[in-house]
Parts: C-alpha cells; sequence; structure tokens
C-alpha cells in the first residue's frame, strides 16, 4: 500500500464536501431515507438512528418496524412516517408500502434488528429487492456473517459498519492490527463496498482501496447506542446525495465531532447517545 492511498480527514476536507442548503429548496431536495430497525425490547436502537437520520438534513424518513414499534417511533419523533410490519415483536416482511423501494434514496437497515428465521429472511428480500447502496449495520452484518453466500447480493458501494468484532464475525480474524488493515482493505475491493471499522480511531476503507481515518471522537461515545447514531447519519447523507464516499467521510467526523461537544459540556461519562444527536447542530454549525 501507497503513503497516497492514506488519508486523516481533517475539518477542511469535511468543511469542503458539504453542501449548502440552496435558498429556494423543500423537502424534496434532500432526499427520502428509509430505516428499517428494531425489534422488541431494541426499539432505542431504531428511535436513535431515527433521530441521527433527521437531524442531518434528510428530507423525508421512513422507518420500518414492527408492530410493537409504532406507538414508540411516533412519540419518540414525529417528523418520521412510519411503517409496520405484519409481525408484533421483529420484522418478517419488507411489507407493501416500504416495497416499492424506488421511491426511498436510500436504505439503512440493521439497528436493534434481532436475528429471527423471519427477519433473516426479510433481509435477504431487501438486499435482493434494491441495487441502490445501502447502509448496513448491527445485526444486519451479523446476519450477513452467517450467511456468506448473501454476499453476491450486497449493492455495490453500500457502506457497512462494523465495530471490531462484528468485523471479526464478517471477515474473520486478524493476527495483528496491520493484517486486519490489510483485510479490510483487501475485503473493500473484493467486495466493492465501503467499510467503516469503528473504534476510538475509525478506519474507512473504499473499494478502489484508499483508506481514511477518523480521529475525532472518545471514550465516552463507547456507550450503547453510539453506533446506531452513526447509521442515522450516514444513511441521511446518503439519502441526499452524498456519493458513499463523502458520506462515509462527513458522517464519521461529523458523529466525532459531536460527541466531542458532547462530552465537553456534559462529560465523557455522563454523556449517552442521544446526546452526540442533540450536538450535531452544534458540529454542523462548526463545520459550515
Ligand atoms: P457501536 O459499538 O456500534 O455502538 O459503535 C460505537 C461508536 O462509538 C462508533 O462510531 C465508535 O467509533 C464510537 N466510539 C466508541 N468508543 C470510542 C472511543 N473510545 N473513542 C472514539 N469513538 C469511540
Ligand atoms: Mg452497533
Amino acid at each position: 500500500q501507497q503513503a497516497s492511498d492514506l488519508f486523516l480527514l481533517t475539518k477542511q476536507d469535511i468543511y469542503k464536501k458539504l453542501k449548502v442548503r440552496p435558498k429556494t429548496a423543500h423537502k424534496g431536495n434532500f432526499g427520502h431515507a428509509l430505516l428499517v430497525v428494531g425489534s422488541e425490547g431494541k426499539m432505542g436502537a431504531a428511535v436513535l438512528s431515527a433521530k441521527a437520520c433527521m437531524r442531518t438534513g434528510v428530507g423525508l424518513l421512513t422507518v420500518h418496524v414492527p408492530k410493537c414499534g409504532y406507538n414508540i417511533m411516533q412519540t419518540a419523533i414525529p417528523e418520521a412516517m412510519v411503517v409496520v410490519d405484519k409481525k408484533k415483536k421483529s420484522i418478517s416482511k419488507i411489507c407493501r408500502e416500504s416495497t416499492d423501494l424506488e421511491k426511498y434514496t436510500a436504505i439503512g437497515v440493521g439497528c436493534g434488528l434481532g436475528k429471527g428465521e423471519k427477519t433473516v429472511q426479510a433481509f435477504h428480500d431487501l438486499l435482493k429487492s434494491t441495487s441502490m447502496p445501502m447502509v448496513i449495520d448491527a445485526d444486519g452484518l451479523n446476519i450477513l456473517a452467517e450467511n456468506l453466500s448473501w454476499w453476491d447480493f450486497v449493492p455495490k458501494h453500500s457502506i457497512l459498519t462494523p465495530h471490531p468484532k462484528e468485523f471479526e464475525r464478517l471477515f474473520g480474524r486478524a493476527n495483528n492490527p496491520y493484517l486486519r488493515h490489510q483485510l479490510q482493505i483487501a475485503m473493500s475491493i473484493q467486495r466493492q463496498v465501503f467499510i467503516i471499522l469503528k473504534g476510538a480511531t475509525t478506519c474507512i476503507t473504499t473499494p478502489e482501496g484508499k483508506t481514511y481515518f477518523n480521529t475525532q471522537g472518545n471514550a465516552g461515545m463507547a456507550t450503547g447506542g453510539s453506533g446506531d447514531v452513526l447509521t442515522g447519519i450516514l444513511t441521511s447523507l446518503l439519502a441526499q446525495g452524498y456519493t458513499p464516499e463523502e458520506a462515509c467521510c462527513i458522517g464519521t467526523y461529523l458523529h466525532g465531532t459531536s460527541g466531542n461537544m458532547a462530552a465537553k459540556r456534559l462529560s465523557q461519562e455522563a454523556m449517552i447517545a442521544g446526546d452526540i444527536i442533540k450536538y450535531l447542530s452544534k458540529a454542523f454549525r462548526s463545520l459550515h
């Protein structure tokens, strides 16, 4: 690997990539995201991803959740539209209203999804029914790890957001951090996907073999739900027409910056994932 393939994300890079919202804009200009998320007891992950998605500027958001998530979602985030699954406790089918996937400009899947038999099937159906790059996180990644033949259906240039354990389940264990990075690059190229390996330093690899490092963020973000916030942010950016590469760079930087602002105000100890969402506004203002 050549040094010219390695980049450290800076504020200037992100500033250059961020689009200004035209004065005459309407919500149709900023895309329509679909999040397929949630199951009984894990609706919080769904809510966090949805809130983060809206707070990152998407025009419209539809969330597909199991029946038990309907009231939760409509109450937690009235700005989002909600489509309910036939099943009560987990997602079983990408039902009629959300089947018409054409109307969405980006899809995010996996947060709090669970891995029940029907959910696994629904995930498979979703992969097969679109060629649009999507954001795959959490149980979406775990399901993929258990069904490696489905890689063929993962849309080209999708964004996968594993933490180290999920990475290991998907791609196997490497003996040291250097080999793991080589493995990440190889997988990105071979599968033609963007891989965001999350951690204290987050490492993004692209289908072209480039690597971006994001060092924004802090140990206060090592708390349940932080990753779901990132998924919402990335889905929002994709939906708005940012390329997957731009979405990865802006998304991870914004997430980390927001986390830093939350920690500064609230302390690393007391901050929770929802606070990362609250500070997105300040993070955006610092970048414009
Ligand atoms: P997840 O494990 O899926 O909830 O994702 C955790 C998120 O928080 C990722 O975006 C990580 O990059 C971020 N995060 C966790 N721990 C740290 C840390 N020590 N420093 C910076 N970011 C972190
Ligand atoms: Mg996670």
